[in-house]
């Protein structure tokens, strides 16, 4: 199937509300392009590099989502350009973002990275972790960052009942956050969770963001 058509029967299947993020990652600048002569202007990165590659050579009404693990070291490199953070995973990340977004004068739009997943190895903060350091003063004290919502990845499997519970978990810690700490933060209103195998899954459990790459792209190598 071409870009076009697989982006056009994504569209078509889900709310007009759900944000679709084209995960571009690996993929080269001709298979972007086709996707943003379909209107797509939502891409999604996982490697810093690649990121800063792509915004320097493509239309500059495109908006980076970096969606990946981030290591601290590179968000010198993305923070003065890029749209949304996903992968939030700890208040250092978080700290350093802040301290970038100062020196560049900007607000960086992030989403906290849950911990859903029955496998060790996806990252992301706990409840307990979250909780604690959303009600700590280094956290009031972050101006240069705004936080838009959360995110969340998965166990990558078949069972679908699991993986329907994991999505709807981070909904409920979204909706318990949402009335506490952030009752008065009207930006904070995005669920990024749902990927190709599972943003049907997703977006009935409350998704308002899915990250879809292979769908559109096909598969990467
Ligand atoms: C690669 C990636 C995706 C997209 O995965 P597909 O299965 O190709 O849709 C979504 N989210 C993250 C964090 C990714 O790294």
């Amino acid at each position: 199937m071409s870009i076009v058509s697989a982006l056009s029967k994504i569209k078509e299947s889900i709310p007009n509300t759900v944000t679709l993020v084209a995960v571009s990652k690996t993929k080269p600048n001709e298979l972007i392009l086709e996707a943003y002569q379909a209107g797509q202007r939502v891409f999604g990165e996982n490697k810093v590099q690649e990121l800063v590659q792509k915004n320097e050579t493509l239309a500059k009404d495109i908006e980076w989502h970096m969606i990946g693990h981030l290591q601290r070291n590179k968000v010198k490199y993305i923070a003065p350009f890029v749209s949304l953070i996903h992968g939030v995973d700890s208040a250092k990340l978080l700290k350093e973002i802040n301290k970038q977004g100062n020196k560049h004068g900007r607000v960086v739009p992030v989403l906290l990275q849950i911990h859903i997943a029955q496998e060790e190895t996806k990252f992301g903060f706990s409840k307990e972790e979250i909780t604690a350091f959303l009600n700590s003063a280094s956290f009031v004290e972050m101006k240069n960052i705004e936080v838009h919502g959360l995110m969340g990845m998965a166990t990558n499997s078949s069972n679908k009942k699991l993986v329907a519970a994991e999505f709807a978990h981070l909904k409920s810690l979204f909706d318990e956050l949402k009335s506490s700490v952030f009752s008065s933060s009207p930006d904070f209103k995005e669920i990024s969770m749902g990927m190709s195998g599972d943003y049907d899954i997703a977006i009935e459990q409350g998704s308002t963001m899915i990250r879809v790459g292979s769908s559109i792209f096909g598969k990467r190598n």
